[in-house]
């Protein structure tokens, strides 16, 4: 396994992202590489971490002041042993192609889990959408899919949302592939009600990581009401996680952007969430004015250079990281566990470092990773895509008590393949054995390709 890492790390030179990721897949399947000694001679591994393709182009648009700006545009095509490639697009300045690579890897596990028939990508720009009036990200938006519409389509690749891609955006992006393929099809998630989109797909990530956390506790006998909650992030993902703990009788006290986070200690209720709602998806304003509005809520300036996060050092029983990766280093981990948290449901995508992930899995907390525990958005995005083959539309309810059941269906994938490989309550494992076998047996099956 060491010299397999090796490889990888000397083909990806400097992509510390990815081989994060990959190492983490790698240590939990080895078990599973050793009784099915066919994986290692079909080298599923070595396949495994190479994507089909790669598409790497530029972005050139015009701003408000008639300049030229240029960006770089990417979509990474990991694997389509399932089904058709699957995940989002982000637009952010941190993008590249390790940020990338490490999101469509984890993504196709996550797919995998879902029980549909997805396979897994990803794709974005360092394009940075802050301060952006609505008509250069228009402009920027079909600047970007002039180029990706001939790699992606309903059979092909379906791309969604993701960090700094909302409903706004895919529209934009849905408008310009309609128009440059005359064609009104699904080849995008995430659309509008009106235009194709399924209901509770904003919730989904949310809902769904809060739903995982539920089966977590309903393992041991408990349930999410009265838990104190901290919540990074105030974007799509944070926004309906803290909905769904209100609704389940749980307070959540945080909640964070780039520059810095609010402690409500009396809670944020639904009035101050629909505050938060309209001040970030209307008004695109920061977290800091909650305090404005809120002055009992204290507000905490985000230092990089500071060694730990001070929102994970709140008094707390469970956590959501739901911004981006690695937010939880080591040593918020440690200020997690000092501070009584014991249920961790990752809404975004690989939130924490290895070291914060050992120190969570050696505490035997109910933690749940992000490829099992914020599968939700992508498994609504599934029931998206049926529903426009389909030509129809289910009722709220409809796709809500399908999530429920998927996310269960999840949560059990994981305990059980845990279990067997004799991990019992390790999710990590659990999550990346579950997965990997799914799209191992397919890789198998279809010969090498
Ligand atoms: P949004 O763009 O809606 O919100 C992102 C939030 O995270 C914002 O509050 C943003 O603050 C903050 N954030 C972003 N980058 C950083 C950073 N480098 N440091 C600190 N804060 C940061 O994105 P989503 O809510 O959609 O995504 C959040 C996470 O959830 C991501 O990891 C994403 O991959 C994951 N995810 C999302 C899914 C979805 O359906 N949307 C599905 C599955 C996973 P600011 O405004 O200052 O940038």
């Amino acid at each position: 396994m060491q010299d397999f890492i090796q490889r990888v790390e000397d083909c990806n030179p400097g992509e510390r992202e990815f081989l994060q990721a990959v190492s983490e897949v790698a240590e939990s399947v080895k078990p599973v590489l050793d009784r099915n000694p066919e994986y290692r001679k079909e080298k599923i591994m070595e396949r495994i971490v190479e994507p089909e393709r790669a598409v790497m182009f530029r972005v050139p648009w015009v701003d408000d002041a008639g300049e030229v700006q240029i960006n770089r545009g990417y979509r990474i095509q990991m694997n389509s042993s399932i089904g058709p490639y699957k995940g989002g697009f982000r637009f952010h300045p941190s993008v590249n192609l390790s940020i990338l690579k490490f999101l469509a890897f984890e993504q196709v596990f996550k797919n995998a889990l879902t029980t549909l028939p997805m396979g897994g990508g990803k794709g974005g720009s360092d394009f940075d959408p802050k301060g952006r009036s609505d008509r250069e990200i228009m402009r920027f938006c079909q600047s970007f899919m002039s180029e990706i519409f001939r790699h992606i389509g309903p059979d092909t690749d379906v791309p969604a949302g993701d960090i700094g891609v909302g409903a706004r955006e895919i529209g934009y992006l849905f408008g310009m592939y309609k128009k440059l393929h005359n064609e009104f099809t699904g080849v995008l998630t995430g659309k509008g009600l009106k235009w194709g989109g399924s209901l509770i797909r904003p919730e989904a990530t949310g809902y769904g990581a809060v739903y995982f956390a539920a089966e977590m506790l309903a393992a041991r006998g408990e349930t999410l009401e009265g838990k104190v909650c901290l919540v990074s992030g105030s974007g799509n993902v944070a926004q309906f996680t803290t909905e769904k703990l209100i609704e389940l009788g749980a307070t959540v006290v945080t909640l964070s952007d780039s520059n810095g986070y609010i402690y409500d200690e009396a809670g944020i209720d639904r009035e101050k969430l629909h505050y938060v709602m309209e001040l970030k998806n209307i008004r695109r304003g920061r977290i800091k004015e909650y305090t404005e509005k809120y002055p009992e809520a204290v507000y905490i300036p985000l230092e990089t250079s500071t060694p730990v996060n001070p929102l994970w050092d709140h008094k707390a029983q469970c956590a959501f990281p739901s911004a981006t990766q690695n937010e939880i280093n080591g040593k918020d981990a440690e200020n997690l566990v000092k501070n009584g948290v014991y249920v961790i449901s990752e809404g975004a995508n690989m939130p924490t470092t290895p070291d914060g992930v050992d120190l969570f899995v050696d505490h035997k907390l109910l933690y749940g990773p992000g490829k099992a525990a914020n599968a939700g958005g992508v498994s609504v995005s599934g029931l998206e895509m049926t529903q426009n083959s389909m030509r129809l539309s289910w009722t709220r309810e409809e796709v809500d008590n399908r999530l429920r059941t998927i996310m269960k269906s999840i949560h059990h994938a994981c305990t059980d393949a845990a279990e067997t490989y004799g991990k019992p309550g390790n999710y990590v494992m659990g999550a990346n054995i579950a997965g990997f076998e799914k799209v191992a047996e397919a890789m198998l099956a279809q010969g090498v390709v």
